[in-house]
């Protein structure tokens, strides 16, 4: 399978890139794992506008929902449209928030999307054996694992240090994993990981490969955060960029 990365912006757009989206492929089915804010204008980068056939959304913040809610005008409305639903797994309640942000007059989204409710457990999509469990955070959310002909994508989500990241991320070929606080500074608890952090789910996790995303660029610094991790991490770790596509 193969991951770009469309956004990797944590909280809000930064000046080089979208919030969080990433394009997992593999047999030419195209899952989106989240979709932030500015992401849709990535991807069309890498993909045909209506190529996409599943979306998995981690939890229900506007960096890692938003452009779900612009892309329903490009399923409904294009001129060779609309385009059939697809379906989009994603906390309870996403339908109602989902259409509300679109639009407070125009109703449910049904017509362009097929929401199921995520809960902890592993089901498939298109070719991908996919697991999810709840992780650390405010609100509902979950870290994803995606299998593919023995290969191994684990996606953090956001959250805190918790086993259940860990249990996702085991023996995963890449693990894509956020990093958006700095280390030594103050953090609210139970919210996000910092580099180090990153590093030690890594370690725990006896992954393969470390990617760190959900860096805030405007408050972080990136040369910091690589470090942090790579001290708590024996293996290649790097930070994605818009763009970035790797191979599993
Ligand atoms: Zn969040």
């Amino acid at each position: 399978m193969r991951l770009t990365v469309l956004g990797c912006a944590g909280s809000f757009p930064g000046p080089e890139s979208a919030c969080s989206s990433y394009l997992v492929e593999a047999d030419g089915f195209r899952l989106l794992l989240d979709f932030g804010a500015g992401s849709l204008s990535a991807l069309q980068r890498y993909a045909g506008l209506k190529s996409v056939d599943a979306i998995v959304l981690s939890h229900l913040h506007c960096d890692h929902m938003m452009d779900a809610t612009s892309y329903v005008v490009v399923r409904r409305y294009a001129p060779d449209g609309p385009y059939p639903p697809i379906p989009v797994y994603a906390p309870a309640g996403a339908p109602e928030r989902i259409a509300a942000a679109y639009s407070l007059e125009e109703g449910p989204l049904d017509d362009v999307y097929n929401f199921y409710a995520l809960q902890p457990g592993s089901f498939p999509i298109g070719p991908f054996h996919v697991v999810v469990d709840r992780v650390h955070h405010p609100v509902e959310t979950y870290g994803v694992r995606i299998e593919h002909e023995g290969k191994v994508l684990a996606y953090s989500g956001d959250t805190a240090a918790c086993d259940a990241l860990v249990r996702l991320a085991l023996n995963a070929d890449l693990f894509l994993c956020e990093a958006s606080y700095l280390d030594g500074a103050d953090n609210p608890p139970g919210l996000h990981l910092t580099g180090r952090e990153a590093g030690e789910m890594a370690t725990k996790a006896g992954a393969g490969r470390l990617l760190l995303t959900h860096l805030v660029a405007a408050w972080g610094s990136e040369s910091e955060t690589l470090a942090f991790a790579a001290e708590a991490f024996e293996g290649p770790v790097e930070v994605v960029r818009p763009g970035c596509r790797y191979d599993i």
